[in-house]
This record gives structure tokens, C-alpha cells and sequence, in this order.
């Protein structure tokens, strides 16, 4: 089954990627990532500019990398879907691969906590007007995707991400462990 992870950038999405590894049940499939691990100059330079990379090239590497993983897994996915296209893309594709979208993890945090984690984490796309073009893409685009999953009858839980890593992974960890149970019934 398929865990939608949305949250906006410096979340600490990865920082829960890491803590995520102990749990052989949850595979983290995290897009920037797959693209940044590809350092195909075209894609880097996407990147760079805080661009999104084709859809195209997006769903086709995601579908890969999804079909490669055990039915009886979680794939959590971290920042995809991008856009309503790739959230389309997404449930068509839920439905081709009989893998159903079974959850929406939505960490919360204000635009200002976000500013100073990146501040802080000066990765190659964290300058400031590429910070506020992300928070903008965010609120524009990513968020509204929370609305479109519910309305599709996905559940969404709502997380407070403006607290320890380890609070945060607390809720995550036994929101994942309750569906992966309920699977096995
Ligand atoms: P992230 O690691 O999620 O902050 O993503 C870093 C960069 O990778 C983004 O600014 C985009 O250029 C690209 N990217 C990540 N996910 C996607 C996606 N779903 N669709 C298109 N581009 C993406």
C-alpha cells in the first residue's frame, strides 16, 4: 500500500526517513532524493533554480521504483505528489498496480520555523528566494493536494511537526505500524 507524506520543506521529512530505516515494514521513496541520487546535469539544474522536473520523467521513475517494492510493504512517498496531475497520476496508478493510497501524513509548521531550518541546512537549493519560492510552490500546489486525497476518500492524519524529531516520529511510527496491522488482518 501506498502513505502519501506531505509536509512543506525543512519539515524534517529526512530526518524521518532515518529514524524510518528501523522499521522493515515502511520503504521511504523521497522524489527530490531519486532525482538528486540520478545527478543528471539537466535534472541538477532544475533543481537548482527550484524548478519542477517533467512529469513525465517524475511518474515514470516513481512507477519504477514503486513496481520494485513488496506488495506487502508500505512505500511512503515524500514530495510526490507535487501538483493535482501527479496526484491523478498517482490514484491511476494505485489503482493499475493494486496498491491502494491508504493514508496522508500532513506535518504542519509555521512559514517562520521553516525559514530558519533552512537557514540552517544550506543545502545546494536552500538561498533565500529559493526557500520562498518552495513555501510558495507549497502553499500553491502541494498543500491543496491534502483537500483533493480526502475528497477522494483517503484519510488524512494531521501531524504538528513543530516539535522534537523524535515526538514527531512517535505519531508517524504507530500511524504506520496501525495500518500495516490492519493489512495483516
Ligand atoms: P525536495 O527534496 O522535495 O525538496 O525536492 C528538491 C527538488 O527536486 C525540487 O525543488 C524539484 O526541483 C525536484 N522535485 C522533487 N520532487 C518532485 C516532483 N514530485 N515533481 C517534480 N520535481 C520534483
Amino acid at each position: 500500500m501506498i502513505v502519501v507524506l506531505i509536509g512543506p520543506p525543512g519539515a524534517g521529512k529526512s530526518k524521518q526517513s532515518e529514524l524510518l530505516k528501523k522499521r522493515e515494514h515502511v520503504v521511504w521513496l523521497s522524489a527530490g532524493q531519486l532525482l538528486r541520487d540520478k545527478n543528471d546535469s539537466l535534472i541538477n539544474q532544475v533543481m537548482s533554480t527550484g524548478g519542477l522536473v517533467d512529469d513525465e520523467i517524475i511518474n515514470t521513475m516513481m512507477a519504477n521504483m514503486i513496481e520494485k517494492i513488496s506488495q506487502d510493504k508500505i512505500v511512503l512517498l515524500d514530495g510526490f505528489p507535487r501538483h493535482e496531475a501527479q496526484a491523478d497520476w498517482l490514484i491511476e496508478f494505485s489503482r493499475r498496480s493494486n496498491r491502494a493510497i491508504t493514508l496522508v501524513l500532513h506535518i504542519h509548521i509555521p512559514d517562520e520555523v521553516i525559514y530558519d531550518r533552512l537557514n540552517l541546512r544550506g543545502r545546494m537549493d536552500d538561498k533565500p528566494d529559493t526557500i520562498a519560492d518552495r513555501i510558495e510552490e507549497y502553499n500553491k500546489n502541494i498543500k491543496p493536494i491534502v483537500g483533493y486525497f480526502a475528497n477522494s476518500g483517503i484519510k488524512i492524519l494531521d501531524i504538528n511537526g513543530d516539535r522534537s524529531a523524535e515526538d514527531v516520529f512517535e505519531d508517524i511510527d504507530k500511524a504506520l505500524h496501525d495500518i500495516h496491522q490492519s493489512q495483516k488482518r
